[in-house]
């Protein structure tokens, strides 16, 4: 299994942020210190060109990031100071999840230790996100002609509002997902398949849901799937507002990944959300999806 990380390349963040940063380092070190993955089996993710960015963000946001122009209320939105290094990094999420795909076609299944960052927009950035790893990686795929169906399964607590309002409308596309309705983002914008879920939502329903769902992406027959496999609905998250056990997860990640071996549909992970509180049980979570994949992929 070919893993990418980008947790190297530094993002530099106000003291007492909210943010995680620490996650990604953590889980990869897990990862190895398990077993589940071999130092020979991880890459350095090379940093996604401007020209592929530009499949899907415009010209004005880019040049923004790029020159440091990018106005105060736009770094606001998207919950980052800007620097030199906060673009760095968001460019080698993006190339990440974008060899990944590349892998999963040949191996079957391929990881991003970072990305799924589904609140970017064409224009602008939001909520932890810079860029859309998923439209980029959905967008370079089918114009290269290397799928003619993929489906983006978002199974992050939060809705995938900027890569509903980036790819929607756009042939060869499936997008679906799963979320708590009543949290951010609080204007969602409509996927092919969204299913938000009341508040406190447990394990029982959320894998009902989840069957569902998979027998509709099943039906669209996709060549590759982009999972979204963020781990902020576990019951511990801060910004969650569902209530699943990390047994629950283990289920969810089984019936995704089992229905991906299954169909022979190769699979691309990325990270996505998790704000537990203490950290070591977002990294868990993570650690359990990759857990999983190697169960079942070998
Ligand atoms: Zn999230």
């Amino acid at each position: 299994m070919r893993i990418w990380y980008s947790d190297p390349y530094r993002l530099p963040l106000p003291p007492g942020h909210r943010f995680p940063a620490e996650k990604y380092r953590l889980v990869r070190e897990r990862l190895l210190a398990e077993g589940i993955i071999r130092e020979d089996e991880l890459t350095l993710a090379p940093l996604i060109p401007w020209e592929d960015l530009e499949r899907v963000h415009t010209p004005n946001y880019l040049q923004a990031l790029r020159f440091g122009t990018l106005p105060e209320p736009a770094q606001r939105r998207i919950g980052f100071p800007w620097s030199p290094e906060l673009v760095i990094r968001s460019r080698a999420s993006v190339g990440g999840t974008c060899r990944a795909l590349e892998m999963a076609l040949r191996d079957g299944i391929s990881g991003n230790l970072a990305g799924g960052t589904h609140h970017a927009f064409a224009d602008g950035g939001a909520g932890f996100c810079v860029f859309n790893d998923l439209a980029v990686a959905a967008s370079l795929a089918l114009a290269a002609g290397w799928v003619r169906r993929l489906a983006v399964l978002d199974l992050d607590v939060h809705q995938g509002d900027g890569t509903a309002a980036i790819l929607r409308g756009r042939k060869g596309l499936f997008l679906v997902s799963v979320h708590a309705q009543r949290n951010y983002p609080f204007h969602k914008v409509p996927s092919d398949l969204d299913v938000g879920l009341p508040d406190g939502a447990g394990d029982e329903d959320y894998l009902e849901v989840l069957r569902v769902v998979l027998r509709e992406v099943e039906r669209f027959r996709p060549e590759l799937v982009l999972y979204q496999a963020g781990v902020d609905v576990l019951r511990a998250d801060r910004l969650g507002r569902l209530a699943l056990s990390m047994d629950g997860l283990a289920a969810r990640d089984r019936l995704v990944l089992g229905w991906a071996r299954r169909r022979k549909v190769p699979v691309v992970l990325t990270l996505g959300g998790g704000y537990a509180r203490p950290i070591a049980l977002t990294v868990e979570a993570h650690v359990q999806t990759y857990r999983i994949a190697r169960e079942l992929f070998g």
